[in-house]
């Protein structure tokens, strides 16, 4: 049988529980064998906010995803340099996995409508599926990706999960943090003690 294997990409700055509570719903629904947590050196998406570094962003996720025996952080995307592409990423993973294995790129669907955007978007679609967390008021676009896409290939690749309304974000942390006000219970403890003695945010 295939490997299935999620793919959690994000910026994690910070990681919050939105981002593991998904995780682990999509691992749980779609029997996936484990999630890799996949921290982004130079966000595409986000060029021009200052990111906190990416060794502060990698160590918070491995504190968070600890606890989880299916979960793990691969550094696969801080080694490489220039822009995380997702398509380069999933090729070099490929490769180390070989072809018994199944990957599962699980995003949240806000992501998902966008993907002609991303780099070699068709060829990346093609070889590999996507899980789109679903929430009110944020719904997949199936018109937009059948048009662009065509239908066969979203129908096949693409897989929706609603997922619980939660109104989590990191830029909600950011802010937070930076207005003193609490984060508690939206980020892992080890998280958020790890945000205070470094200074993050502040
Ligand atoms: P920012 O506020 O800086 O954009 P973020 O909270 O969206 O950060 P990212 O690191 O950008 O976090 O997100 C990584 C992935 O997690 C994306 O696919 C995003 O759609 C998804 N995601 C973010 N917040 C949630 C949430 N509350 N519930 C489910 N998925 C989420
Ligand atoms: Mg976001």
């Amino acid at each position: 049988m295939k490997q299935k294997i999620g793919l959690m990409g994000g910026t994690f700055d910070p990681i919050h529980v939105g981002h593991l509570l998904t995780a682990e719903a999509v691992r749980e629904q779609f029997g996936l064998h484990r999630v890799i947590f996949i921290p982004a050196a130079q966000p595409p998406h986000k060029q021009g906010r200052k990111v906190a570094p990416a060794y502060a962003r990698l160590l918070m996720t491995e504190m968070a995803v600890a606890g989880n025996p299916h979960f793990t952080v691969s550094r696969i995307e801080l080694q490489r340099s220039g822009p995380s592409y997702s398509v380069d990423t999933l090729r070099q993973l490929q490769d180390e996995h070989g072809h018994e294995a199944e990957f599962y790129f699980i995003t949240g669907a806000d992501a998902i409508n966008e993907l002609s955007t991303w780099h070699e978007a068709e060829s990346l679609l093609g070889s590999c599926h996507f899980i789109a967390a679903t929430r009110q008021g944020c719904a997949l676009d199936l018109e937009r990706l059948r048009r662009e896409f065509g239908p066969e290939l979203v129908s096949s690749h693409i897989h929706e999960l609603p997922t619980p309304e939660l109104e989590i974000s990191s830029t909600d942390i950011r802010q937070r943090v930076s207005e003193g006000r609490s984060i508690k219970y939206l980020v892992t403890t080890e998280a958020e003690a790890y945000i205070y003695k470094e200074g993050l945010y502040s």
